[in-house]
């Protein structure tokens, strides 16, 4: 379909960005456009203005800051791969051939893939088991909200009108992490599910455990160690199981073309498995069996 007449913005400031946003309620922000474009064609959203974040400098930074990395929303899956900034953060590195093709991935935004809020993205479970926090700018200044309490429905996020996602910061990468992904082609294809997992030992014991699934209920979803009551366990199966299971008991999963609710939580325990067992390889403790 041939999109119909609109009006395009491609500001060079944020502040512009939001008062173009504020002066016409119904115009979308534009990123990448491999989400909303594809929307427009399909006759799912018109727009009557699109404002292009594609000039805003800023918002295409990947810099080191501190123990951690921050990384602007209008920054590509492609540019992030390629700053190699999150080499050491192993669920990314996971994720980036997994996500989508080359093309795509030198188009799709982080920012896009989170604001978009489909709720089988693959970004945010490799982000939430980093404690990822997102930096939002709006008409009456900066605000940081935690990427836990930025999605709040299907296809819903906290952000208010004229604001804009500004980036994302990880406040350290996850050695030991992993990005597990289901779909019905493999790679290039959107998840069945995804599961990621991250953890950090002290000594024998764990000190830190997270797993964040996508695409088994409306927002993804982060399981932490003090939530599972399992800070301070031995690495084990039996630990392994416990968390699987309470994966699959978290999971709000529902039955379309990809595959069954029954099956996609069946498919979260398995990719909690799957993705601890690297995690605990990549933390020097691997469990056999
Ligand atoms: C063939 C194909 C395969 C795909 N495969 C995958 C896949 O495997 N995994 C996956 O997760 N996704 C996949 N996608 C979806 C898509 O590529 C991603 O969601 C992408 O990251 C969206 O980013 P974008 O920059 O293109 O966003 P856009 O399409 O430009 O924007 C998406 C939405 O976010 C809003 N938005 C964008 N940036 C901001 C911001 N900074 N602040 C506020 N709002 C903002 C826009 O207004 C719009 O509503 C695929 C898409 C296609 C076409």
């Amino acid at each position: 379909m041939i999109l119909p007449e609109l009006v395009y913005h491609a500001p060079t400031s944020l502040s512009e960005a939001m008062a173009l946003l504020l002066e016409a309620p119904a115009a979308r922000i534009l990123a990448g456009g491999t989400d909303l474009i594809v929307m427009m064609k399909e006759g799912r959203a018109a727009p009557p203005r699109l404002v292009s974040l594609r000039r805003i400098e800023r918002l295409h930074r990947v810099e080191l800051e501190g123990a951690g990395v921050t990384i602007g929303s209008a920054a590509t899956i492609g540019d992030i791969h390629r700053s190699g900034l999150l080499d050491g953060h192993a669920a990314f590195a996971d994720m980036v051939p997994l996500m989508a093709t080359p093309q795509i991935r030198n188009r799709a935004t982080i920012g896009g893939n989170l604001c978009t809020a489909a709720a089988c993205a693959d970004t945010p479970p490799v982000l939430l088991v980093a404690d990822a926090e997102t930096e939002i700018e709006g008409p009456s200044g900066q605000r940081a909200v935690p990427l836990s309490r930025f999605f709040v429905g299907v296809r819903r996020t906290c952000l208010q009108p004229g604001e804009i996602l500004g980036s994302v910061r990880i406040p350290r990468v996850m050695p030991a992490s992993a990005y597990v992904k289901f779909g019905v082609r493999g790679a290039g294809n959107v998840a069945q599910v995804g599961v990621a997992a991250a953890v950090t030992l002290d000594g024998e014991r764990v000190n830190d455990l997270r797993v964040a699934f996508t695409a088994a209920a409306p927002t993804p979803v982060l399981l932490d160690a003090e939530e599972l009551g399992f800070t301070s366990a031995v690495p084990s199966r039996d630990l392994i199981e416990a968390v699987a299971e309470a994966a699959s008991e978290r999971a709000r999963p529902i039955s379309d073309l990809r595959g069954s609710a029954g099956y996609r939580r069946h498919l979260v325990g398995v990719g909690v498995r799957r993705a601890l067992r690297r995690a605990f390889a990549r933390a020097g403790r691997p469990i056999d069996g």
